[in-house]
Formats: C-alpha cells, structure tokens, sequence
C-alpha cells in the first residue's frame, strides 16, 4: 500500500479544493451545465401585460421554491432548511418588486432585463463586502435571479441524471443541490464556493461529500471519467491510478466501520424524557478524528486539544502551518464551532524542557509554560487568529490557577490583535476566551473568575487529581482516584451554580462527561453542554433520552448529601435501575 504522501502530494491527477462535506467517493463523474440565459433588452409596448407576465413569473418561482423547501425540510433540520424560506421572503419583498414595476413603467424595456438589472444591484452590494458570508449570500440571490428570468421566458430546468454519478458543475445554489439529491448524487465537485456557502453546508445536512473552490475542476473533467472525491481533505483526483483505487477504498471501508454505531442515532437531539435538551460536543485528540466527529452529530468540537499536534509532527509548526491546521478545522465543523485549547505542554504530556522535571503535574504545565514563553504562545494566538475569519473558534486556556494568568493571557491576545489589525489582516475581533477549570484554586474562586472570561469548561481529569492529590496516571494510588467522590461531586456544583449566576456558559470536557453511569448525576446537577469522545456521542444521546430531567434533579440532591463515594455510587446504580435504563457500556 502506498503511503498518504505519496497519494496526496505527488500525484498529477490532483485538483486541490475545499473540503465542504466529508466522505470519500470513487465514481464516475458528471458534467452539470446549467443553461446560459440570454436577457433582452428589448423596448416593450404593453406595460400591464409586462406587469402580469411578471407576477405570474414570480408566482411561479414561488411555487417552485416551496417545493424546494418542503424537500429540504424533509432531508434536513430547520435551521438549515431556512436558506430557501429566506429565498422566499425576497420573492415577497415589496420595496423589490415596487422597485422594479415602476422600473418598467418609466424604462419600458423588457421585464427580464430589469429584474436582473436590479438584482444585480442587490449582489454587487453582496460581493463588495468584506464578510465572506455576505459574499456566498451573493451567490444564494444569483439562483433567485435565474429562477425568476427562466420563468419569465417560460424555460424548464432540467437534469438528466438516471446513474450513480459525482456532479462535477462551475458553482451550485442551495435549490440545485436539494433537487440533484434526489437523484442518485453521490458527491458534489465545484469550481466556485467557499465552506460557507449555502451548497457546502447542505451537502453536509444532506451527508454527501463535497469538494468545492477548485477552480477549474470543470475543465480539467471530463463527461463519465472516473474520478475520487475527498471531501475530508478537499482533494479530487481524475483517473486514478490502481494504487490509489485501493487507498482511497481501504479508506472508504474504514469509514463505514466507524459509522455503523452512529447511525441511528447521530440526528436526534440528546433531549430528556421531559424535554430538557442537553449540548453534546465532540472532544478531539487527533487530527484524523475530526471526520468522525462531523459525522457524529455533535454539536461542535468542545476541546480541541492542540497539543496533538505536536505528538503527531514531534515540533512546533511555524505560524503559517498552525493556521492551515485551524482554518481546515474551523471550515470542516462549520457552522457549527470549534474550542481549540492552547497548547497544554507539560505534565505528561509533550516534552519541552530539556530537564525532567521532579513534580511535572505540578510544574510547568498549560498555561504556565505559554506565559514564561510568550513568543511561542503568541505564535498560537495569532495563528488561532488568522483562521477565525468563519467566527466560529473559540481560545481555551489550560491549567489556569490564578487570576493573573488570565489577565497577563488577555493582554497577549490584546497584543496580537493589535499586531493584526496593524497588518490589515483580518480576524474575529469577538472571539471568545474561556479557561478549564481543572486546578482546585478556580473552583473554588469560580465566581471571581468568570466575571473576566466567555465560559468555562471543567476538566475533570486533572480536577479530581490535584483535588484529591492523586496522579491520575499512577496504577499503585488509582483507587483513590474517584470521580463519585462527594468531594468532586459538591466541588462539581459550586463550580456550576456560579456560572450560572454569572450567566456564563459552562461545560464539562474531562472523561467523567464521558462516563455513562454520571450522565445522570451531571445532567441533575445543572450541567447543559458536554463535551465526549465522539464514538461515545451516540451512548450518551442513548442514556440522556431515557430519564426524566426532574428525576435527575432529584437525584443530584440526595447524591449532594451523602458523604461517602460508595452512597452516591449505589444511588446512581439505583436511578438506572429503577428507571429501567439500559447502560450498554461505561466508558468507550
Ligand atoms: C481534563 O483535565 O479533564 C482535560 C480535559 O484535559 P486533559 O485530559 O487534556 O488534561
Ligand atoms: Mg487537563
């Protein structure tokens, strides 16, 4: 088997794009032209029936889109579905069609003409804006545009596609993408498009892959090639050789043993008997992970922990480099977000210091180690920065035991910020910080803290060790290491209930969230937002759907008072028990 090296970076028959949904597809490709409009110019005579022709063109394209719409609505969740009632509300829009009625009455040139005259106008206003999202807005309108003007020259859409194909076209609109899904797409392919554009987000809705941004895929493809997508990467490669048939299959059967267990669960919400819906988040440890976390329905990445990064490279990447890895993560989990911790360096973890240090749990570790090297953690920052453009990172700081590396922290980012802005490059000057609350110290000043930070994230793993002073990775004191420890539970609900006080979010990232038999207990404790493993997303969606938020409630508050592990252990079994809850495992 060829190694990934040699069938990504030296192959010719690559074309390079956004990876927009993943998967990994080998099939045969279709050319997808739509049809070039001619608009005429031409004078009219007889205004009303320009007016009548068109309403009716407008009616029409109405229809058409609420067709569409009810499509999407079946294949995708409402939010996304929206695109296309938004689409609709133009068609409505008074000041729009006001406009170009009494465009028609003062010009008298052809009802086409001026539609696509005044729309344009709307998409040029679009496409000059700064924001990419306004932009692939533009492209969303230009499908509004066509539609109207096919109606009025009464022209039918159409495509012929009765096989198993890969839609290779120069750019696709929302409404093309849910009509081709009905036939037998297997992947999309397109020269035009960024990863938030409409096309790109509802192939993911609709889980077929896409590579879009190529530029020039529609040239370089040809009508029934055969060709492979790799929507996990943004690669697409025309006639593939043997060698990379078997890769990208060997990698495809990969993947569909990972899904198997998904399935059925990934587009239900994690919602309790009584409707209390509880956020589940994905935490990632190694880079290739992130396919599976897309496809597990989480809600977003809660930690994203970027110390792996130098596990797998074995050195620190330039800043050039870390901003490829985040702008790749933050493309591939849009829209939904991304919490990319900073690097946790230290304890036992990734080695930098030259010297073994006698305690590193309690040494320079986290945030320690990034302020007393701030070149370094400014390298990160700027990096995090740069690849925030699609808004929806997030910086998490590790192992915070004072206050004062928050503000020296904030300051850094102060720092970079102003390095950007000073360059013109742009970023998302909103983005929010939080810190993990895995060191004693900020638990229990919980309430200070999180008056100078976005939200915080409880790192159960470190927690529970340095709370009951006990290395999480030392067979001979493991037993001691309790996570139903009355302690961690009480310390679990101070940390919560000042949060919430504050109004600040807060979440749960340590394996304790991960453990099925706490599900319960956490969930009863106030906890809304989870972040797991992905391949435990489904047994936790499982778990939470069958109690009752109240009873878990109920269940906190008598686990609160007892004062022994073994207490709050047989209680928790109890809850299972008498709620006739299946565990299928504990942890995964
Ligand atoms: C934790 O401490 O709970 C945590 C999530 O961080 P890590 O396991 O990476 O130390
Ligand atoms: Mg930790």
């Amino acid at each position: 088997m060829k190694s990934f090296q040699e069938i990504y970076r030296k192959s010719e028959n690559k074309i390079t794009g956004i990876a927009a949904a993943p998967g990994i597809i080998i099939g045969e490709a279709y050319l997808f032209t739509k049809e070039k409009l001619e608009i005429s110019k031409a004078d009219i005579n007889d205004i009303n029936k320009a007016i009548e022709d068109l309403h009716e063109a407008l009616e029409k394209s109405k229809k058409e889109l609420n067709k569409i719409f009810t499509i999407a609505r079946e294949k995708m969740d409402d939010v996304r579905a929206a695109i296309f009632e938004a689409q609709l509300m133009i068609l409505d829009d008074p000041i729009l069609i006001g406009t170009i009625i009494s465009r028609l009455k003062e010009e008298k040139k052809q009802p086409e003409y001026i539609v696509d005259d005044e729309i344009s106008k709307y998409q040029s206003r679009m496409i000059l804006s700064h924001e990419s999202y306004m932009k692939e807005r533009a492209l969303d309108i230009e499908d509004i545009k066509q539609r109207i003007i096919r109606n009025l020259q009464k022209k039918r859409w159409g495509s012929k596609i009765d096989h198993n194909v890969i839609v290779v076209s120069e750019s696709l609109t929302p409404a093309d993408t849910v009509l081709l899904s009905r036939n037998k797409v297997l992947a999309f392919v397109t020269d035009h498009g960024g990863i938030t554009s409409h096309a790109a987000i509802i192939s993911r809705s609709l889980n077929i892959p896409a590579v879009v941004g190529t530029h020039n895929a529609t040239e370089q493809i040809k009508d029934g090639d055969k060709i492979i997508v790799d929507g996990f990467y943004g690669y697409t490669i025309t006639n593939p050789t043997q060698a990379q048939i078997d890769f990208f299959t060997e990698k495809h059967n990969r993947l569909v043993e990972l899904q198997k267990g998904l399935e059925e669960l990934r587009d239900k919400p994690a919602v309790t008997k009584d409707g209390k819906e509880i956020n589940i988040y994905a935490n990632v440890d190694v880079t290739g992970e992130i396919d599976v976390v897309v496809a597990s329905g989480a809600k977003g990445i809660g930690l994203y922990r970027s110390e792996q990064i130098l596990n797998e490279t074995g050195e620190f990447p330039t800043e050039e480099e870390q901003t490829l890895i985040y702008t790749k993560l933050s493309s591939r989990i849009y829209p939904n977000s991304v919490t990319i911790r900073v690097f946790d360096i230290g304890g036992d973890k990734f080695r930098f210091l030259d010297y073994q240090e006698p305690n590193p749990f309690l040494g320079l570790r986290g945030i320690r180690l990034l302020l007393e090297n701030p070149t370094l953690f400014k390298t990160q920052l700027r990096a995090i920065l740069k690849a925030s453009v699609n808004r929806n990172i997030k910086i998490m700081l590790p192992m915070i035991s004072t206050l004062d590396e928050v503000h020296a922290s904030n300051k850094l980012l102060e720092e970079c910020k102003h390095e950007l802005k000073e360059k013109k490059v742009p970023f998302d000057d909103d983005i929010e910080i939080g810190i993990m609350v895995e060191v004693p110290s900020v638990a229990v000043m919980t309430k200070v803290f999180v008056e100078h930070i976005d939200f915080l994230s409880i790192g159960t793993n470190d927690l529970i060790q340095y709370l009951m002073a006990v290395d999480r990775g030392n067979d001979l004191v493991s037993d001691l290491y309790r996570e139903f420890s009355p302690a961690v539970i009480r310390t679990l609900k101070h940390i919560i209930d000042d949060a919430k006080k504050a109004k600040k979010p807060v979440s749960i990232c340590g394996e304790m969230a991960a453990d099925t038999l706490a599900m319960p207990l956490l969930v009863g404790l106030g906890l809304e937002n989870l972040s797991i493993s992905s391949a435990t997303i489904p047994y936790a969606k499982r778990i939470i759907r069958n109690f009752d938020y109240k009873k878990s409630k109920k269940l906190a508050e008598k686990c609160l008072k007892f004062t022994s592990q073994k207490e709050i252990e047989d209680e928790i079994q109890k809850f299972f028990t008498d709620n006739k809850i299946i565990r299928t495992r504990q942890i995964i």
